[in-house]
């Protein structure tokens, strides 16, 4: 379980993000939405712990990892551009957390091949970055994230990079990898129906807070408010 309370970010004058009260259920696959610029990635990035909050506390698990360091709080970030190694192969790439852990070289070659497997690059091992198609980098990434054995993936906005074939391919993929590992999935989106397919809670910013917070259906059937109906496309 995530626990944002009364979380606040601000740069200098400007209030990005606040304030957010709102808690993820462990294993679930929660979705959020909302306009460019809402806050949507810097909310993400303070989970991940990439940004301190101005104000208020996130619970892991019960723990208050607010100013825990990335990488000790059992979160993984999936980056929009994938950001691989362009020197390292495929195998190497994905093996990398494991060395920065201190894992030796034997067992992080061998959690690098599960992971790759995982998402369906076993035989790519040895490939180079620039030798892949742009839905294989994301599933690199993928690997990558989830080597480190998170408790909470944080995507953002995963599959927008994708064309729209690989897009639904990919979003089957990531909602059965989510079920298998039973990890909790945050997953930032521009695109409604995205969130609506893969969500077991979707939640809808607008200029820094939360306006909604709930099960897809009653999103879009039951939305808060016009602006919400609007955005989802729902009734109103
Ligand atoms: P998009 O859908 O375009 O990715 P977003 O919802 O992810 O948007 P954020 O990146 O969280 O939006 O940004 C929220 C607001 O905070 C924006 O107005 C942005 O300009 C501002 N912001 C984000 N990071 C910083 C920063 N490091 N310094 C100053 N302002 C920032
Ligand atoms: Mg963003």
């Amino acid at each position: 379980e995530i626990v944002l309370e009364k979380i606040t970010k601000s740069f200098g004058n400007f209030q990005a993000v606040g304030t957010v009260d709102q808690v993820i259920e462990g294993g679930s696959y929660c979705c959020m939405i909302g306009p460019s610029g809402c806050g949507k990635s810097t909310l993400l990035r303070m989970i991940a712990g990439h940004e301190t909050p101005t104000s208020g506390r996130i619970l892991i698990g019960g723990n208050d990892v607010t100013t825990m360091r990335t990488g000790e709080r059992g979160t993984a970030l999936m980056f929009q551009d994938y950001a691989l190694f362009p020197h390292l192969n495929l195998k190497d790439n994905v093996a990398f957390s494991l060395k920065i852990h201190g894992v030796a070289k034997p067992a992080r070659q061998e959690q690098a091949m599960e992971m790759l497997a995982r998402v369906e690059l076993a035989n790519l091992a040895d490939r180079m970055p620039f030798e892949l198609s742009g839905g294989q980098r994301q599933r690199v990434a993928l690997a990558r994230a989830l080597i480190t054995n998170p408790q909470v993936l944080l995507l953002d906005e995963p599959l927008s990079a994708l064309d729209e074939f690989l897009r639904l391919k990919m979003r089957v993929e990531l909602k059965r990898l989510q079920d298998d590992l039973g990890i909790t999935f945050i997953h930032v989106t521009h695109t409604q129906p995205e969130a609506i397919a893969l969500a077991d809670k979707v939640i809808v910013m607008d200029h820094g807070i939360i306006e909604q917070a709930d099960h897809p259906r009653a999103v879009y059937d039951q939305p808060y408010s016009p602006y919400i109906a609007r955005f989802m496309g729902g009734q109103n």
